[in-house]
């Protein structure tokens, strides 16, 4: 048993940059057939292209996660092309971050439906092809601040919440057909997102990550390769944290 993943095919959400683009070039390294798919069509031609460049395959497709139609549509077209569909991730994420009292409602709303509605909607699509196959992996990017909350962040953190007990319900529901779901609760990785913080909330997280920095977006990637290989056929609903330690003793 390896952590190959040839023969697989992958749709990778939010791939266009930060994370999603590390997970979709991971995947594609190990041999996966990976969807690279992005709200901007741009982003999702680069990391298709750069995957192609290195040997690999891979089809952009822009699609915004919150339209549902727009996601039937994106996995007809991988199921068009490559005639199945083995991986998911609901990598794609956003913040609109404000202290609750002064939270508005449509940012309430923008961060639910693409966090989460985002996730069920392309896990129900996807789930057609993976039932009919009988094998299938689920992988959800939560955040630690899901498992302990963050001021400034109710939406960012109910949406992050919500996706472990989502992630926990869906390994119940497919489990019988050799389908998984597991979450990645990542804590703080380097990318556009936290480049964003300002200098003394950058400062004061790094104190408290034992491992004394943020993490890259690779170290995210390798743990969903290895979710998403054969190596980790007998887990699923589990959270599985990637935090330089940031959660320890709490
Ligand atoms: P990022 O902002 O760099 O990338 C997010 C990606 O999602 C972008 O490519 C963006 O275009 C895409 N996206 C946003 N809305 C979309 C939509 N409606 N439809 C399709 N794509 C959409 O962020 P990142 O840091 O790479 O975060 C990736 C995931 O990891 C997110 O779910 C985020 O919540 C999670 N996460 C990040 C960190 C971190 O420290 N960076 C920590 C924990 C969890």
């Amino acid at each position: 048993m390896t952590l190959s993943l040839e023969g697989r095919v992958a749709l990778v959400t939010g791939a266009g940059r930060g994370i999603g683009a590390a997970i979709a070039r991971t995947l594609a390294e190990a041999g996966a057939c990976v969807a690279v798919l992005s709200r901007t069509e741009a982003n999702a031609q680069q990391v298709a292209q750069h995957i192609a460049q290195a040997g690999g395959e891979a089809i952009p497709i822009a699609a915004d996660v919150a339209d549902a139609t727009a996601i039937e549509n994106a996995v007809n077209t991988i199921l068009n092309r490559y005639e199945r569909l083995d991986i998911l991730v609901n990598n794609a994420g956003i913040t609109r971050d404000m202290l609750l009292l002064r939270m508005k409602d449509e940012d309430w709303d923008q961060v639910l439906q693409v966090n989460l509605r985002g996730a069920f909607v392309a896990t129900r699509a996807a789930l057609k092809p993976m039932l009919r196959q009988r094998w299938g992996r689920i992988i959800n990017i939560s955040s630690v601040v899901g498992l302990m909350g963050n001021a400034g962040q109710a939406n960012y953190v109910a949406s992050k919440a919500a996706l472990i007990g989502f992630t926990r319900t869906v390994a119940l529901e497919v489990g019988s057909r050799n389908i998984t779901c597991n979450a990645i609760a990542p804590g703080l990785i380097e990318t556009d997102m936290t480049r964003a913080l300002p200098d003394n909330l950058r400062e004061y997280a790094l104190q408290r990550i034992p491992l004394g920095r943020f993490g890259t977006p690779e170290e995210v990637a390798f743990g969903v390769l290895f979710l998403c290989s054969e190596l980790a056929s007998y887990i699923t609903g589990q959270v599985f944290i990637i935090d330089g330690g940031l959660t320890v003793g709490l």
